[in-house]
């Protein structure tokens, strides 16, 4: 190899683009097949208030069902599509299929919202509002009241104006905006001054180190307070166990979402565990002291 004069490594270079061009254009067919032949589900994580024991709603995660492969995760997917209009239809199809299924668990008496994630790029892309629109006119049984749309902060959220206006629009049919993984990535503290969010999620990277660093503690303890002063509401997600809970309850977070409440799972499990579902007996003690 070192023997290879500049003009070779370059050809060398240029023939892995090349090769990466294809296979992503690979990924890419492969993937709007997928879309079209519908091997793509949506799997619900429960978000409940800890303190009440009430379950607020329930987050949309996809999943692509590979025949070959088997449940394919989206850190797998959504990022060879990012930038791709692939992306904005899968976006469509996401906010379509959760109002299929709210307005299928309404049909069956279970009235909990559903969140969606969209990326900041779908959020600012063109004719997002007018294509969100069409969709809910798509259901007319179905409270706009009852979506919410998670926005991915690290995705980028520059054209701050610009993001305000859509969600505001979006906000006049009812709909309500989270901002995700607060705390990662582009953090930016003008966001909450400048979008009209109902509810701050608190990234599970410092709920999962919270009980070790007080550097995580000390975060978790600052966005809870930031949340109080913007009046919107905070969610933790990533709690994975019930000294979590514990915690986050004492410092004032109720609402919460993590492996020890309930995995993301197919729409028909979710029912189980609705069925089965109790607040953990320590947390609704703790919850008396606090109101004592
Ligand atoms: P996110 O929106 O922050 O979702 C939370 C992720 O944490 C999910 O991973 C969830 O399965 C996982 N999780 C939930 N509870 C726990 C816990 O207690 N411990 C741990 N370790 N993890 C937990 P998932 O489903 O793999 O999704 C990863 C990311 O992919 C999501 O992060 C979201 O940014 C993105 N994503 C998922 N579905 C969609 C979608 O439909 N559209 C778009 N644009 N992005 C999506
Ligand atoms: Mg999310
Ligand atoms: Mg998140
Ligand atoms: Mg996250």
């Amino acid at each position: 190899e070192a023997k290879l004069s500049g003009k070779n490594r370059y050809h060398i270079f240029d023939t892995k683009e090349d090769d990466l061009v294809r296979e992503r254009f690979e990924q890419i067919q492969r993937l709007r097949e997928a879309l079209n032949t519908d091997e793509f589900v949506l799997y619900y994580q429960p978000k409940v208030n800890m303190r009440t024991g009430e379950v607020v709603g329930a987050e949309a995660l996809i999943r692509w069902e590979h025949p070959e492969k088997g449940l394919v995760p989206p850190n797998e997917f959504l990022p060879i599509m990012e930038g791709h209009a692939l992306s904005i239809s899968l976006g469509e199809w996401v906010i379509r299929s959760a109002l299929k299924q709210i307005e299928h668990w309404q049909s069956l008496g279970i009235h909990i919202p559903i969140s969606v994630n969209i990326s900041a790029l779908q959020l600012l892309s063109s004719n997002f509002f007018e294509q969100f629109e069409k969709i809910l006119l798509e259901f007319p049984n179905v409270k706009p009241s009852f979506l919410e749309i998670e926005i991915l902060e690290t995705s980028g959220l520059e054209d701050l104006p610009k993001a305000s206006k859509v969600i505001n629009r979006c906000r006049e049919f009812g709909v309500h905006f989270a901002l995700d993984d607060f705390g990662t990535g582009y953090s930016s503290l003008s966001y909450l001054k400048k979008l009209a969010l109902t509810y701050i999620k608190i990234d599970q990277s410092f709920v999962r180190d919270m009980l070790d660093d007080p550097n995580d503690l000390a975060i978790i303890e600052g966005v809870i307070s930031l949340s109080d002063a913007f009046r919107m509401q905070v969610i933790a997600e990533g709690v994975e166990t019930l000294e979590h809970g514990r915690i986050l309850l004492q410092l004032g977070c109720e609402l919460a979402q993590g492996y020890v409440i309930g995995r993301p799972m197919p729409s028909d499990k979710f029912i189980d565990w609705l069925g089965e579902w109790k607040p953990d007996s320590s947390w609704t003690k703790q919850s008396l002291l606090n109101d004592a």
